[in-house]
């Protein structure tokens, strides 16, 4: 293909181009024009362009999209982080907050959060009337008795543009209390809305010995019949109760396969509940993760220790936890044996069907909008941790380099992609 007569804007060239929802996998130049993927081809080098970036041993992705976001910054509590060090200065170009704003509350977090970041900031709506407030630090705001299930439903209707789903969590504390309204609730305000509901698993809050309580097992086979075709279940590698594995027989459940079967999806949200001894249990019965949230939020990134007082140091459970970020949890995936395109389609082609905006990104297509990762897959031996105690070591880390926001660049300079551990 020759670009003569054509100009650009940027053109990257000598990059490769790893695209799972075109199937290019390969060398080829990315040319683009106001905000748009204008071309791509093997050589655009000689056409006309303002800047021309060597992208050449690096990989060239459509821009990350990141499911599980928490970035509602300062609304909710020491939660809440900023959203271009989440986003774009990770290379990150699309954001998903999972549950921070409310019916409440999220006209603050359109206003002050979303129409300012330079990321493209998406969220799935609280089903709670708080929200993510302080990381849903106090479980009794959480029941049933908050929860408004026509205002919630009336929000979400009225802001499209945002919200993409509905976010709920199913973990046994929640259970011992509320059995499964809460769920239920949940499930209607995302039927009613037209929209995917978005399920937590794993324990969040302690449980309350009273009643008649499920264990986590039990909670999981009622709950998945609840989900249709489009939800979504999170944090399948969860080292907490009531994750994708039995309790009971240590495999994973029965009733997983009937749901992903039916079409229920799988986000990895990766959190600081990520296990390698789960990951591996899941990945090795068959299933697949559709999307992979990192799931950073201000109790599981390196706090910086003005962030902490002595006594959350001593009270915060995630304080010293093993430092992450979308692209660590990428070189996990990559560690477990997913493929490269395998774990590119997880934050790339299939968030952006799961947001129903496959037309506008998650591709590198001509057309698409320019948003576009540059990432390196640098070699080495790296040691990679969870917070279970178990330690991998790998050969290749993914480090974002930088992106192109609707054709505007960004370096990945965030304070929040943790530095390499070489062992
Ligand atoms: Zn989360």
């Amino acid at each position: 293909m020759t670009q003569e007569n054509v100009r650009f804007d940027t053109i990257l060239h000598g990059g490769t181009v790893v695209d799972p929802a075109t199937g290019r996998h390969g060398k080829f130049d990315i040319g683009v024009t106001d905000g748009r993927i204008a071309a791509v081809g093997p050589d655009l080098s000689s056409g006309a362009a303002s800047q021309k970036i060597d992208v050449s041993g690096k990989i060239v992705t459509a821009g990350l999209i990141d499911t599980h976001a928490h970035v509602y910054q300062h609304v909710t509590g020491k939660f809440g982080l900023n959203p271009d060090l989440v986003g774009v200065r990770s290379g990150v170009t699309t954001l998903v907050d999972q549950g921070g704003p409310s019916c409440m509350t999220l006209g603050g977090f359109k206003h002050f959060l979303a129409n300012k970041a330079d990321s493209r900031t998406l969220c799935y709506i609280s089903c709670y009337l708080v929200g993510g407030m302080e990381g849903h630090l106090y479980p009794d705001l959480h029941g049933p008795s908050g929860i408004n299930v026509d205002h919630t439903v009336r929000v979400a209707r009225a802001n499209r543009d945002i919200v993409r789903g509905i976010k709920g969590h199913a973990e046994i504390g929640g259970a011992s209390r509320w059995g499964l309204d809460v769920l239920k609730l949940a499930k209607e305000i995302a039927r009613q809305s037209e929209l995917p509901l978005y399920i937590h698993l794993g324990q969040m809050w302690p449980s309350v010995e009273e009643g008649d309580v499920p264990d986590a097992d039990e909670l999981i086979r009622a709950l998945v019949p609840l989900m249709d075709p489009g939800d979504v279940l999170a944090h399948p590698f969860t080292r907490h109760p009531g994750g994708f594995v039995s309790m009971e027989t240590g495999e994973v459940h029965p009733v997983v396969f009937e749901a992903l079967d039916r079409g229920v999806l799988v986000d990895v949200g990766h959190g600081s509940h990520f296990s390698f001894e789960m990951a591996k249990r899941v990945l090795d019965a068959g299933v697949r993760p559709f999307t992979l949230g990192a799931d950073l939020h201000g109790y599981n990134v390196r706090i910086p220790a003005e962030g902490l007082d002595a006594d959350e140091r001593e009270s915060n459970p995630f304080a010293g936890a093993a430092p992450f970020s979308l692209s660590i949890a990428m070189t996990e995936l990559l560690a477990l044996g997913l493929s490269l395109d395998e774990v590119i389609a997880t934050v790339t082609m299939n968030p952006a069907k799961l947001l129903h905006m496959e037309d506008e990104i998650g591709s590198l297509a001509v057309g698409k909008v320019a948003d576009v990762s540059v990432m390196e897959l640098v070699s080495g031996r790296f040691k990679l941790s969870d917070n279970s105690g178990v330690d991998v070591v790998t050969d290749t880390l993914v480090t974002p380099r930088f992106c192109l926001r609707e054709g505007r660049m960004f370096e990945s300079d965030s304070p929040l992609i943790p530095p390499p551990f070489y062992v």
